[in-house]
């Protein structure tokens, strides 16, 4: 769907933070596996991946950024993308995204994928690093530590993981290990060194309520903006639990504390939109519902989840992970969706040309760069483009 009239310009060029994402992969991909990347279900046996509308949107958006005409046969793709190869195939979508900035989740590479800098390279844009607050426990349970002594470890652990350079954020997977229908509650130690206890008999992922509690909690007290995945995802995650709405009593007993950005939300986009709206800190995205979605239904999930929401709490995420094309078809869904969807409110008088043009800013980029300290511009960037974290 092509947007028109004095929107689509602006928004073509409108520069974007990519507030969630994650590694394009580093390695040429077997029809298979290209198929099974551009699905969050199975590839099964007789039904090709291609034959949905991200499959569709990938051919109608990506086949040109390959000098393939739209609409090329998925044979054709994959047949091109294979022989430009996969350096030139990631530079060419990572380029077209226009991204100026990156926070990328280093937590979940099943595939060999690119680092948040290598990521960012292509299009010259600042590189990001969100860390994956299970990861950090994991590994402080995989090298030994005493049930008693696993909040004080984790907590050091993730100080230690939050130090790094380019950190901005922190992000839970609670949606798929538990769901969010959790005692909102901070755990007591006791609590936290029973459940340790239990858990380090085995290690291995972390999904034990108290501690995915006390992790919640652990952000909390790191200060730094948190990401929660919510809503859509792979076959791992019980849809039902991933409710954002799950979260209000915790969000109520965490108000006045640290930002917290509800990823993807759809199908449960309106509830983070309420939430929101009555939840200062409360922040959202429709990334991943973008691409799958594609530009043919993107301008729909935005209208929806800017029914009630404030334009200072949406922002822009592709979530891409694996395929290139993803980041770039995230950015093009958004930038055509949200074009679309200002036009008509200023073709219907609803919404002047100038306020529609600082909702698209906000959107794309000032939220994101408000939220995490981000240098205001791509040539106010000192060099690095480190951070300055003024959450
Ligand atoms: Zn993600």
């Amino acid at each position: 769907m092509a947007a028109s009239g004095a929107l689509q310009e602006p928004l073509a060029a409108m520069p974007l933070v990519d507030h969630h994402c994650h590694g394009a992969v580093t390695a040429d991909l077997t029809p298979a596996q290209f198929e099974s990347l551009i699905t969050e279900g199975e590839s099964w046996p007789g039904v090709s991946s291609f034959d949905s509308p991200v499959g569709v949107a990938v051919r109608r958006h990506c086949a040109p950024l390959l000098d393939l005409p739209r609409h090329a046969p998925p044979a054709d793709y994959l047949a091109r993308r294979a022989a430009l190869g996969w350096r030139e195939v990631n530079r060419r979508f990572l380029t077209a995204s226009g991204a100026e900035a990156f926070c990328v989740d280093t937590g979940y590479a099943p595939h060999p994928v690119t680092s948040p800098a290598e990521l960012a390279a292509a299009p010259g844009a600042a590189a990001y690093e969100v860390v994956r607050l299970e990861g950090v426990a994991e590994a402080v349970a995989a090298r030994g530590v005493e049930a008693d002594a696993y909040a004080r470890e984790f907590r050091a652990a993730a100080e230690e993981a939050v130090r790094r350079p380019g950190v901005v954020a922190v992000k839970s997977v609670a949606a798929y290990r538990t769901g969010f229908a959790l005692d909102p509650a901070r755990p007591a130690g006791a609590e936290v060194t029973r459940a340790a206890a239990r858990w380090l008999v085995d290690g291995g992922r972390l999904s034990e309520p108290v501690l995915v509690r006390h992790l919640l909690w652990t952000a909390v007290d790191l200060g730094l903006p948190l990401q929660l995945h919510t809503g859509f995802g792979d076959a791992d995650v019980r849809l039902h639990r991933a409710d954002p709405a799950l979260l209000t009593d915790w969000l109520h007993l965490t108000a006045g504390t640290i930002p917290v950005l509800l990823l993807h939300c759809w199908p449960y986009h309106r509830q983070a939109a309420y939430l929101a709206t009555v939840f200062e800190r409360v922040y959202l995205d429709v990334g991943l519902a973008l691409h799958y979605t594609g530009p043919a239904r993107s301008r729909a999930v935005l209208e929806e989840a800017l029914e009630i929401t404030p334009f200072r709490k949406l922002l822009y995420s592709s979530d891409a992970y694996g395929v290139a094309e993803f980041h770039h078809l995230g950015a093009l869904s958004f930038r055509q969706g949200l074009a679309a969807m200002l036009q008509a409110r200023v073709t219907a008088d609803e919404l002047s040309l100038p306020d529609a043009l600082r909702v698209a800013a906000w959107t794309s980029h000032d939220n994101a760069r408000r939220l995490y300290g981000l240098p205001e511009s791509r040539s106010a960037r000192e060099p690095g483009g480190r951070p300055t974290r003024k959450v």
